[in-house]
Parts: C-alpha cells; sequence; structure tokens
C-alpha cells in the first residue's frame, strides 16, 4: 500500500499532495514535525491536520506590549501602510483582524478611522483599549466576530490570514461586511518568495506551526474575486515585504532565535537582503506581498 499522504485544497477542492514537513525551527514550542500539503491546482501550501488549539504555539513572549511613547517611534516607520488605504478610504470602520500590540491600529485612528480590532491575545486587547482607547473584541474566531459587527469601510489583516484556521471563510465575511467602495487590506508571506524557492522547509516565514497557509496572490485575488471583491494593488516590494526579506536571511543563519538573532547574523541576513535585492525586488519575488481588494460601489 502506498503511503502518500494526500488531503483536499481548502481553497479550491483539488487533491494535495505533502509537500515538505516542518517543526517549530523559529520558536521551538514543540518537538513535532508538521505536514504541509500543497494543492496541485493553485499551489496553496497548508497544514494538513485541523490543530483546534493553535495557542499552544504562541509563548508568552510572542506579543511584547510597549509603551504608547514607543508605539509612536515604531509608528513612525510604519506610516506606508496607511497608502494601502487611503487612496481608497478615507474615514469610517475600520476593523483589523489580529492586530496585536497595534501599530496599525494606532495609525488608523490618527488618520481618523473610528478601530475595532478582533484579537485572541487578551493581554494585547487590554493594551488596545487601555493605551489606544480602540475597541477590542477578544476571540479566536475572528469570522464570526466580523460577520456581527456592523459594516465597515476597511478590513485590514497585516500577517494574520496565514495564522487561522479558515482564511477563506475569513475573506468571504469580509466582503460581506464591506461597505460599497471600501477595501479588504491583507498582507501575508509570499510562497511564490525568491527565498522559499532557495530555502524551502526552512525559509523562516513557514514559521511552522503559527503559518497555516502560504497562500499564492492568485489564489487569494480568486477567492476575494468569488465574493465580489476586485483587487486593485499587489505589491511584493513595499517597505513591509522588504523588512520580511531581511527576515528571512537573517533567521535562516540563526534559526531558533526570533527578535534575538544576535549582531552578527542580523548584520549578515543585511547584507544577504542587499545582494539579493535585484532578484527579490522583481515582481512577485519577495518575502511578503501586500494586497487590496475593493467592493465595488453598484
Ligand atoms: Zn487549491
Amino acid at each position: 500500500m502506498a503511503l502518500v499522504s494526500t488531503s483536499t485544497c481548502p481553497h479550491c477542492g483539488h487533491p494535495a499532495e505533502l509537500s515538505f514537513r516542518s517543526p517549530d525551527r523559529n520558536r521551538r514550542t514543540s518537538a513535532e514535525a508538521f505536514d504541509y500539503h500543497r494543492c496541485s491546482a493553485c499551489a496553496l501550501i497548508f497544514v494538513a491536520e485541523d490543530i483546534e488549539d493553535l495557542s499552544a504555539y504562541y509563548p508568552a513572549e510572542y506579543h511584547v506590549l510597549p509603551s504608547e511613547s514607543e508605539m509612536r517611534r515604531i509608528a513612525g516607520h510604519e506610516r506606508w501602510r496607511m497608502d494601502f488605504v487611503l487612496p481608497w478610504v478615507q474615514g469610517g470602520r475600520l476593523v483589523e483582524i489580529g492586530p496585536g500590540w497595534g501599530v496599525f491600529a494606532l495609525l488608523a485612528r490618527d488618520a481618523g478611522f473610528a478601530v475595532t480590532g478582533i484579537e485572541m491575545d487578551d493581554r494585547c486587547c487590554d493594551h488596545l483599549r487601555d493605551v489606544l482607547g480602540v475597541e477590542a473584541i477578544h476571540t479566536d474566531e475572528p469570522e464570526r466576530a466580523l460577520a456581527e459587527g456592523p459594516p465597515a469601510s476597511v478590513v485590514a489583516m497585516w500577517h494574520v490570514i496565514e495564522h487561522v484556521r479558515r482564511p477563506f471563510e475569513l475573506v468571504a465575511v469580509a466582503a460581506e461586511r464591506l461597505e460599497p467602495g471600501g477595501v479588504l487590506v491583507v498582507a501575508t508571506p509570499n510562497p511564490g518568495a525568491l527565498g522559499f524557492r532557495l530555502l524551502g522547509s526552512r525559509w523562516p516565514h513557514v514559521d511552522a506551526p503559527r503559518h497555516q497557509y502560504l497562500i499564492p496572490a492568485r489564489a487569494l485575488t480568486e477567492a476575494a474575486a468569488a465574493h465580489g471583491l476586485e483587487r486593485v494593488a499587489l505589491d511584493s516590494d513595499d517597505p513591509g515585504s522588504r523588512g520580511w526579506n531581511t527576515f528571512g536571511w537573517t533567521h535562516a543563519l540563526r534559526p531558533g532565535h526570533v527578535g534575538d538573532a544576535g549582531r552578527v547574523p542580523e548584520l549578515a541576513g543585511a547584507v544577504v537582503a542587499r545582494l539579493v535585492r535585484p532578484l527579490e525586488s522583481q515582481a512577485g519575488r519577495g518575502a511578503a506581498y501586500t494586497a487590496v481588494f475593493r467592493k465595488p460601489l453598484s
């Protein structure tokens, strides 16, 4: 009997097969190895096993809660994120899924949006309410919280969709909840990245098992289009994606030390990123991409 591990693609329903296996190389929360399957049709990559409680793989230090002044300093470097929102929408209700400690929520609030964060970490929820003064909903079922809330002019997910259990349901609910003319902003690791081609399962953005999905931009675009959303922007060389290029090379050089790689790997990672920059800056080759999907006005 052939022992080929197969499953069904949660996006398009075609057969998927084992692509690679990876332990938690970034944070070493467990000794197990996780099977990632790849869809034969749409190239979606996903953890084959449905892990009901993913919280076990998020160590206590996953979220560091900065002071307001530290947040302001960081937010100063992150203003580019609003460039993916403001050309299309300038106000209204902005829902961020998985804001963490809320640097984007802060930028959006300061730009005049009424911000709601839907967040699975309760300490982050307290921080969002107490330090930022924005609404925070504590849940690990974001699609439900989004569906039960009022309509929104913006739904944003910065490096979140790859973590959730049902990403395509989240896209469907976001499309349903958006007001006409509203936008869904999604940034996520890019399985078309140069780094993934070269490093395979050792690419730090595999981040097993926290990254449950590596979603090709094309599959995400199809999913959004199936719910009436039109892609109006796609960039794998925006400032965020460029930062993830360097992160990828740094942590490939020193696995197991996320956030604390040390000066030498950090310098070496920056040098490698500089050397391969002509390749990684090509369309579709950066470590991540940011996409904007718009709901038509009528
Ligand atoms: Zn598929």
